[in-house]
């Protein structure tokens, strides 16, 4: 009989944080500049250029710390991690080892019977971003840009505490969700703002020890990382049942072939020799300071579900994809407040907005129209200045535009749908004259034929009239 296993999974997330200036210089943190145009002495690690915090890195992780329910270090400092790599130009890496900046909080998910369940977190500690290689494959030369060099991280290191797959990706939803609400991360994966290491053990269900655990790297989507862990859980179950052991080794998971292999054994597990960064001051945060920033906490998602279950009386589901996204939020509260209908807001954000980010494949942090853009469109429609067909290309044009105004698009381009009531009278008439069959059937009762008589009319307006308002016209006049 084969055994029962459970996994057991730990994750080390790095987060890069949105300060504009790099952690120890003034450089910017701007993503895809020109190579080596961010760098400066320090953070291309010149000899004799010194390091200066920058006290927004420290406010961002208490943030993040704060709202994990995290201990705050009243006394932090920073540790020398020492390594050679190209991309490392100090040879070290200046992070948090001793005295992390924040200790003992967790993130609460939904276990797979619904329960809340709290994963918690070890530690959260600062430390700064390394260069990136770039592999020439035609010249067979390697390149190095230091733009990303001093970029401020957070390390946030959980506990052994999920148990699957889905866990795991709950976890990191809620991790993303709250630092994006805080402002202080887009978190996306694909483009390395967020990036999760996955440890991973199996051991017989009912005992206590852990097993020997390995940790995959390189995982830059949820997808890749739920595969990774369907395919690791195997791959140790495997090992035990055939009696062999697990190795306990950092292993590189190529998601477009599906499979992992090693990267580093532990046999070859380096060793960094920290000790304390000489050239910095040790972090004092004072009480006052924590609860500054407490203070400015922003309303985070599950109070902002609550507000809008009072406030606008939206359905359960609208306040679950409105919610689920701070931009979509933002958005939805400036339209309100510019004068938009709640539903009606909600409405266009969750599926025209929705559908657009799919067909092209992006997220809500591409979204260029504003607020107050949206507001003007649904104003444009209440005030049948457009149908909705029209509404629906203006909102196309305007949703990855800056600042596109449908005002003054929709005169631009021509495109009111508002008919002179007088001329569409006569196309009506025109259009009753023109379809007696249709006239006919309506009368007996089938009141599906009036799509005839209104098709004529909108082709003969070439669109330019509300579809609604056609039809009322009609039943008029037929009665
Ligand atoms: P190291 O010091 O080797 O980096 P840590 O104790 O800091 O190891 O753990 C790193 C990560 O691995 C943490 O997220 C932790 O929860 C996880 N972890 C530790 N032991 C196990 C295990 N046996 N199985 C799964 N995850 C583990
Ligand atoms: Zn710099
Ligand atoms: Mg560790």
């Amino acid at each position: 009989m084969s055994k029962e296993y459970e996994v057991v999974i730990g994750l080390e997330v790095h987060v890069e944080l949105n300060t504009k200036t790099k952690i120890f210089c003034g450089c910017s943190t701007a993503f895809g500049g020109a190579p080596n145009t961010h760098v400066c002495p320090v953070c291309s690690g010149m000899p004799g250029s010194l390091p200066v915090l920058n006290k927004g890195v420290v406010e961002k992780a208490i943030a993040v710390g704060l709202a994990t329910h995290c201990d705050i270090t009243r006394n932090s400092k920073f540790d020398r991690k020492n390594y050679f790599y190209p991309d490392n130009p100090q040879n070290y890496q200046i992070s948090q080892l001793y005295y992390p900046i924040c200790r003992n909080g967790y993130v609460a998910i939904k276990d797979a019977n619904g329960e809340e369940k709290h994963v918690r977190i070890h530690e959260i500690h600062m430390e700064e971003d390394a260069g990136k290689l770039v592999h020439d494959a035609f010249t067979d030369e390697t390149y190095v840009d230091f733009n990303r060099s001093g970029v401020p991280l957070i390390e946030i290191v959980s506990e052994p505490d999920m148990r699957s797959a889905d866990e795991v990706i709950a976890y990191l939803e809620g991790l993303r969700e709250t630092i994006q609400y805080l402002d202080a991360s887009d978190c996306k994966l694909n483009e390395g703002s967020m990036r999760a290491d996955v440890n991973l053990s199996i051991r017989e269900k009912g005992t206590e020890e852990f097993g020997t655990r390995t940790e995959s790297k390189n995982l830059n989507s949820f997808r890749a990382i739920k595969r990774c862990i369907e395919n690791e859980v195997n791959r140790q179950i495997d090992l035990l049942e055939s009696g062999e052991k697990v190795v306990q080794e950092t292993r590189r998971w190529d998601d477009e072939k599906g499979y992992s292999y090693p990267m580093r054994s532990k046999e070859d597990a380096q060793d960094y020799r920290y000790f304390p960064d000489p050239d910095l001051v040790p972090i004092s945060v004072s009480e006052e300071w924590i609860e500054e920033i407490r203070g400015r906490q922003p309303e985070m998602r599950a109070e902002k579900i609550e507000r809008y279950k009072e406030e606008y009386q939206l359905p359960d589901y609208d306040i679950d994809q409105l919610t689920g996204e701070k931009k979509l939020a933002d958005l939805f509260e400036g339209a309100v407040a510019a004068g938009a209908d709640p539903k009606k807001a909600s409405n266009w954000l969750m599926t025209e907005t929705m559908r657009l980010m799919k067909e092209t494949n992006t997220d809500a942090s591409n979204l260029r129209f504003s607020a107050e853009n949206l507001a003007e469109l649904i104003a444009l429609v209440d005030a049948k200045e457009i149908n909705g067909a029209v509404a629906k290309e203006v909102f196309e044009k305007a949703v990855f535009s800056d600042n596109l105004s449908p005002v003054q698009y929709v005169k631009d381009n021509n495109l009111s749908t508002k008919a002179d009531d007088g001329v569409l009278s006569e196309v009506v008439d025109k259009a009753i004259a023109a379809n007696p069959k249709a006239v006919e059937d309506i009368r007996n009762g089938k009141g599906k034929a009036i799509g005839a008589i209104v098709g004529f009319v909108m082709k003969e307006m070439k669109g330019k009239c509300d579809p609604a308002t056609v039809n009322k016209m009609i039943s008029e006049k037929l009665n």
